[in-house]
């Protein structure tokens, strides 16, 4: 099993990716932390092999500091949180933007300074440790109508991606993104539902992908167990696109 041996924590693993990932990981033979601010979502992990779950809010700074000393020193950070802003430029509020920061940018730099100090005595002892950034292919690859602080937010990933990458690169840490196309997940279920006219979102949703159809979960966990396995050990600062080939 290519997770043998390796403690990941995962976070905004209630459902979707995240958890799709933490079901992956733990069957790899991972020992998975899988958090989210969701007690609901997070409950369906419970009592599965592997899976430890945590109540995370990946925006509480204090709780941020108090999980890594919680847990122990990881191999893998799999930062999956994020949120989608649905607006031009024109519809964003401070707030909105602030959000979308917070959850999506901010977070995932604290996390990945509270935890690399462990990762780092790992890979020092393994030889390497990794991290996942969430990004997607609406980021600084491709432009979508709709999608301004998405867009922005997950380019300002790839860039903190490269840049953790570039600094660790020689004590084993990798620190590579994930850029999905499409995927099915509950989130963009609640996108497409609370479309004025949900039929032709789903439509619209599938005809910007080549391949004909959404991706599903299944269709990331590979490259998200590649990622974070020692199969990755040469890939780092990488923008890993699964996207059916929509940025062909
Ligand atoms: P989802 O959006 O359906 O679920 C996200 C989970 O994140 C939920 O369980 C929610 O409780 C949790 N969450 C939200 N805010 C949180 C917070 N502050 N702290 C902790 N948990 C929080 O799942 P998904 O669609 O797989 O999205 C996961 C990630 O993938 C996001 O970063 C998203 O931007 C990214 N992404 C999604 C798609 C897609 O098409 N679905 C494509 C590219 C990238």
């Amino acid at each position: 099993m290519r997770l043998n041996n390796k403690t990941i924590l995962i976070t905004a693993a209630g459902q979707g990716m995240g958890r799709a990932s933490a079901l992956a990981c733990a069957a790899e033979g991972a020992k998975v932390y899988a958090t989210d601010m969701n007690r609901d979502a997070l409950a369906t992990l419970d009592g599965i092999d592997g899976i430890e779950t945590r109540f995370f809010d990946v925006t509480d700074a204090a709780a941020t500091v108090a999980l890594a000393q919680e847990l122990p020193d990881l191999d893998g950070l799999f930062n999956c949180a994020g949120i989608v802003h649905h607006g031009t430029i024109l519809d964003i509020s401070d707030a909105d933007w602030e959000l979308s920061l917070n959850v999506n940018v901010t977070s995932m730099l604290r996390i990945s300074r509270a935890f690399i100090p462990g990762m780092l005595r790992r890979a020092e002892i393994t030889g390497t440790a990794s991290i996942l950034n969430m990004s997607s292919m609406a980021s600084s690859i491709k432009g979508f109508p709709v999608r301004t602080a998405y867009g922005a937010t997950k380019a300002a990933v790839l860039g903190l991606t490269k840049a953790i990458a570039a600094d660790f690169v020689a004590q084993g840490l990798r620190c590579n993104a994930l850029c999905p196309g499409t995927v099915d997940t509950p989130s963009l279920r609640g996108r497409i539902a609370a479309a004025a006219d949900p039929v032709q979102a789903e439509k619209d949703f599938i005809a910007r992908q080549p391949m004909g159809r959404l991706a599903t979960v299944d269709d990331m966990t590979p490259t998200i167990i590649h990622l974070l396995s020692d199969d990755s050990r040469f890939v780092s600062g990488q923008a890993v696109c699964v996207d059916g080939g929509v940025t062909i």
